[in-house]
């Protein structure tokens, strides 16, 4: 078969953009499919945890120079509007995904990474050596492919993934909604308003500008007759905090940004041969705010043994193994442990028991923080 490629990264989120540019810097052929053209707006909380500032930078992302602000503090309200805050021992800043994607791409361009936008991959076909892609713009090949396409792709039911074809349950059929706003917001708060089976979070990013977006059970949509309007009003507005960010900001777009079907449950990281990583290779809920970062870190990984395959002429079995394990050492407890916080949340008494209990508490609450999140990269 012939290999045009050393490798081929599908969709061009963060992980996918960052594997590419690390791939084409250590002088690998690589070519990147994004079937949507830069620069999009991405459903996203565009909270992202300082373990990734090094790992940005380092990648040739001057984020420290984008006069973003410096988040230290976390703001928790139950759904009757109770409000608690904890500082944040690592902290974050906010940026979206419209700048952050579309700078990475330019990065990704500039070096010399094939990308193309714009082209949907239908299939991925691992053939004894190497891999067959299958796009509306023709098939490409490559010796090794990986897979970043996110938190649910046409790929996901192709290739017959189980938590794909999984039934309704507590894990999955999550709805997202993103806006952006203005709104008179502390610059160095993150906060998470909770309201019945969902939450909303607000954080500051470029021009002055917020962030709003949350996520609600498929259920609570379709209580309201499937309207986004009346899910507000009916039941997120019940939080007189996010009442009040509703009626009193002023949004920036006029129809939200959606997302339906996301889904926690537990993912393969490999999905025969193909390495996956980010939201593909699974996903952490949203109220730990660092789904990004290990994105991020997740390329980091999968570069390391992409490079020592090629480097130390690997058996790709063994590219594969240790490739699943250093994903799982890395991220399988963050991801257990965003599962179980997320079902404290939600329900009006029991968000406020347990967050009274952590201010009560503010070294179990700072453990609980470090649990979902990883160290700098
Ligand atoms: C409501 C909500 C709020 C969140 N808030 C935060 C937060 O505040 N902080 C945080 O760190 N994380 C947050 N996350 C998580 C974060 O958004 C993800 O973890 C992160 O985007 C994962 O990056 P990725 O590169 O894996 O996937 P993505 O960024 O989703 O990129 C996948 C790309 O693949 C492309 N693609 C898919 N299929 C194909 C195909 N067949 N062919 C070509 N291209 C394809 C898509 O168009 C997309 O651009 C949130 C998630 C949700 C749902």
């Amino acid at each position: 078969m012939k290999q045009d490629f050393d490798i081929a990264v599908v969709g061009g989120g963060l992980a996918g953009l960052a594997l590419s540019i690390q791939c084409v810097d250590a002088g690998y052929q690589t070519i990147l499919f994004e079937k949507e053209t830069y620069p999009f707006h991405k459903v996203c909380g565009e909270y992202i945890s300082n373990e990734s500032l090094p790992f940005l930078e380092k990648i040739g992302v001057p984020i420290s120079s984008w006069g973003l602000s410096n988040i230290n503090e976390l703001k928790i309200s139950a759904p009757n509007g109770n409000a608690y805050q904890f500082s944040l021992p690592l902290g974050g800043f906010g940026v979206s995904r419209y700048k952050l994607d579309e700078y990475l791409y330019r990065i990704a361009l500039s070096k010399g990474v094939t990308v193309m936008t714009g082209t949907k991959v239908h299939d991925i076909i691992f053939k004894k050596d190497g891999f067959e892609i299958k796009t509306d713009e023709g098939v490409y090949y490559s010796k090794l492919a990986a897979g970043s396409f996110g938190k649910r792709s046409n790929l996901d039911i192709h290739m017959s993934r189980p938590f794909a074809k999984a039934k309704p349950n507590a894990l999955n059929n999550f709805i997202g909604v993103k806006y952006h706003i203005r709104y008179l917001h502390p610059i160095n708060q993150i906060a998470l308003h909770n309201f019945n089976n969902g939450y909303c979070g607000i954080e500051a990013i470029e021009n002055g500008d917020c962030c709003l977006c949350y996520l609600t059970t498929a259920e609570n949509l379709k209580k309201s007759g499937n309207s986004i309007p009346s899910l507000e009003q009916n039941i997120l507005w019940k939080n007189p905090l996010l009442k009040d960010i509703f009626r009193n900001a002023e949004f920036i777009y006029k129809k939200p940004f959606t997302i339906s079907q996301v889904s926690f449950e537990k993912k393969s990281q490999i999905e025969d041969h193909l390495l996956c990583v980010g939201d593909a290779a699974g996903m952490i809920t949203p109220l730990c705010g660092n789904g990004m970062s290990m994105a991020l870190h997740g390329s980091k990984i999968a570069f390391q043994n992409i490079d020592y395959y090629f480097k130390n002429q690997q058996d790709r079995a063994v590219l594969e193994s240790d490739y699943e394990q250093q994903w799982k050492k890395q991220f399988a407890n963050r991801i257990f442990a965003g599962r179980t916080l997320q079902r404290l949340f939600g329900n009006e008494h029991m968000t406020n028991y347990f967050l009274q209990f952590m201010q009560n508490f503010p070294a179990l609450s700072s453990k609980l923080i470090n649990a979902t999140h990883g160290k700098p990269f």
